[in-house]
């Protein structure tokens, strides 16, 4: 997905439903983490579509993308979002149905698991809304998998809406509660 942020769509509703089994930031940041690549690797690449690379891979989901995403989950987030509700005098805006943006994880191993579950859920549904998916890097670097099943438009306006109307749902029922 073009707009990394969109894939909070998934996560976000996930926490909502099982959130005494998750860690907040580290499934939600897991869940975009990978798009960071498109601006790391576009440069270089030439392209936003050739970018797509080892962390667009299930191993890099399971390594690169998860070191990334524990990164700033405990050390670049917290502080920020807490500057940020401290700035604006509203610590309801960190809250999200019961978990606290601002919050450091306070279980590693559920927090690599909550991890986990938004990297590899991020290269799974690329595979639905991009047709250029190497994710089983390094064995195939080429045009991977795709399931764009309703065509290349359709299927990526399909999916976009999908999650940004899921994303839109969570953030008016859940958002500073
Ligand atoms: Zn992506």
């Amino acid at each position: 997905m073009p707009i990394g942020p969109l894939h909070l769509g998934f996560t976000l509703p996930v926490f909502a439903r099982f959130r005494a089994r998750l860690e907040l930031l580290p499934l939600a940041i897991g869940s975009f983490i990978p798009d960071i690549e498109l601006l790391l690797m576009w440069p270089v690449a030439g392209s936003i579509k050739a970018a797509r690379g080892v962390m667009h891979s299930l191993l890099g989901a399971f390594t690169i993308d998860l070191a990334f995403t524990l990164l700033f989950a405990y050390l670049v987030a917290p502080p920020l979002v807490a500057w940020y509700v401290k700035k604006v005098g509203d610590p309801s805006q960190a809250k999200f149905a019961g978990g606290d943006f601002s919050a450091r994880p306070s279980r590693f191993g559920v927090a690599v698991g909550s991890a986990l579950l938004g990297t590899v859920s991020h290269v799974l549904i690329d595979v639905f809304s991009h047709d250029r998916n190497p994710l089983f890097w390094p064995w195939d670097d080429g045009q991977g998998l795709h399931l764009m099943l309703l065509g290349r438009w359709p299927s990526s306006v399909l999916m976009h809406a999908l999650v940004g109307g899921l994303l839109a749902w969570a953030a008016w029922k859940y958002w500073r509660k």
